[in-house]
């Protein structure tokens, strides 16, 4: 697969579809695949953070999170068309288990988040398996792995907070039978309904982190990344 490359992160290109399809071979091939969010705070952090910026880059699919990407690409003259948002995919990828009857394992966030994530996930496909979940304050890792083991999860859905998420997935995926893991921030807490997204109008303009900021203020400090970004992108031409 053709990445993109901004300050030495990879950003895949791809659209959910393609995504979905490239998947699908990769799960009939037996391989494993890892999906992480990229967004120009995550970019600016891993350019002084190797260690980062390696996890990033030896994920299968670095997804376009946030429009930064998608404007530091058309500034580049890129092929990322559209956003690919953590959430998103992983409604689409529920979408697609429940289609396939591929079996999907929720792990992280609160145990009445992740609880109620399942019910609310259920309600919105009724065919889905979600074979098994478990609240992300569990310490054992052994423990976390066998029950996601026995659960027989082909999708793993890992949401505690960024890089955690990513370095648990990186340590672990060797023994977790499953074969598609993501790392998925705080997208429980959206599907229980405990956080809102902002409303389509703010999103299809681009805008949700605009939205975002108005709700919460201190926010400002990390979404100063985003300027300072297209900055760089821009004087790097
Ligand atoms: N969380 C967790 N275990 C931890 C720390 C955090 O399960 O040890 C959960 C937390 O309950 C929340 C999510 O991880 O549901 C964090 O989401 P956040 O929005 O901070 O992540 P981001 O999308 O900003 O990376």
């Amino acid at each position: 697969m053709q990445k993109e490359t901004y300050f030495g992160v990879d950003v895949s290109p791809l659209s959910y579809d393609e995504i979905l399809v490239d998947i699908e071979q990769r799960m009939q091939a037996d391989q494993k695949s890892t999906i992480i969010a990229v967004n120009p705070e995550k970019v600016m952090a891993a350019e002084q953070n190797e260690q980062l910026r390696e996890l990033i880059n030896n994920s299968t699919y670095g997804i376009p999170d946030g429009v930064g990407i998608l404007l530091a690409s058309k500034l580049k003259k890129g092929t990322i068309t559209s956003r690919v948002t953590g959430v998103d995919m992983m409604d689409r990828l529920l979408e697609f288990a429940a289609k396939k009857g591929y079996r999907v394992f929720l792990y992280g966030a609160k145990e009445e988040v992740v609880s109620q994530a399942k019910a609310k996930i259920e309600e919105k496909y009724p065919e889905i398996i979600i074979s098994g979940y478990e609240n992300g304050y569990v310490q054992d890792p052994k423990q976390v792995v066998n029950k996601i083991n026995e659960a027989k999860a082909d999708l793993l859905f890992v949401a505690m907070g960024s890089p955690k998420q990513e370095l648990w997935i990186r340590e672990h995926m060797d023994s977790v039978s499953a074969k598609v893991f993501q790392g998925v921030g705080g997208s429980f807490d959206v599907f229980a309904g405990h956080v809102k997204r902002a409303p389509a109008f703010y999103r299809n303009l681009g805008l949700e982190w605009f939205y975002r900021l108005m709700k919460e203020p201190k926010r400002l400090k990390r979404q100063l990344a985003l300027p300072k970004f297209l900055l760089k992108v821009m004087r790097s031409k």
